[in-house]
């Protein structure tokens, strides 16, 4: 029987589908999900299936209720192929939560006020216990972004950092002046922009050109940072939501 690593957690399904945090990893990241299955029965039943190879260390139904499926100290099969400030064994540096939600394909509803409240308090036991910094909670498609779209761009990240929750600036608001980028464009640019999202930690490479796998680490960064358009173009208020993201970013201090 595992003893739950929360005091918030109010059921346990233990799932198979686990291992050891590999290279001596410890979680520095928390990635939030939604399940994409259409009841949390359902999602608990796929996360503890031996066949389905996929796990989550938490699931938070709509109704606020916690469910731990793995211990903290081991790897959850959650995050798959994903890329973070180029570490690509996401599993072995982060705890997954998964949150119950139908996706985009099951007509995507809003997460519940009570919902939201126990992800926010899981959220902040998590990061308080493993120190977990601000900018390490993170989207899924934020570290899978050719893959995943999950939690959405409904998911409110806004609200979770105004509880302590994220790192998260006030986006420049969306405007059609100014020069945009978009799918076939190469150049400097291009290079500059990739080299920024980078710097923020998205598995990008600085090539100069706004290929597929370019507009995949856009549309996620619009979903998680500038929700109100997301079209996959760089837009003046994408470039400018950024700088003030990396400027907000906590640095050493060198200067007592
Ligand atoms: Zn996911």
């Amino acid at each position: 029987m595992l003893k739950p690593d929360s005091p918030l957690v109010s059921n346990v399904v233990i799932s198979p589908n686990i291992d050891d945090r590999r290279s001596g990893l410890t979680p520095v990241l928390l990635i939030l999900h939604y399940t994409g299955l259409p009841t949390v029965e359902r999602s608990i039943e796929v996360l503890a299936d031996p066949r389905g190879k996929v796990s989550c260390h938490y699931v938070v139904d709509e109704a606020g209720r916690i469910t731990q499926m793995v211990p903290e100290t081991k790897r959850a099969w959650q995050a798959g192929v994903s890329s973070w400030f180029g570490e690509t064994d996401i599993n072995s540096a982060s705890i997954g939560i998964e949150i119950q939600n139908p996706g985009h394909a099951g007509g995507y509803p809003d997460f519940p006020v009570p919902q939201m409240a126990a992800v926010r308090d899981l959220c902040l036991d998590i990061i308080t216990r493993h120190k977990i910094p601000a900018a390490g909670v993170l989207a899924h498609s934020d570290v899978a972004p050719a893959r995943k779209i999950d939690p959405g761009e409904k998911f409110n990240w806004r609200w979770l950092a105004e509880a302590g929750v994220g790192h998260w600036v006030l986006p420049v608001p969306p405007s059609d002046e100014g020069a945009k980028l978009g799918l076939g464009d190469k150049g400097e640019l291009v290079r500059a922009m990739q080299t920024r999202l980078a710097a923020y930690g998205y598995g990008i490479s600085s090539s100069g050109e706004f290929d597929i796998t370019t507009q995949y680490v856009v549309i996620a960064f619009q979903r998680h940072f500038r929700p109100a358009r997301v079209d996959g173009c760089w837009d003046p208020s994408c470039k400018e939501t950024l700088e003030r993201l990396i400027d907000a970013l906590p640095r050493p201090k060198l200067i007592a």
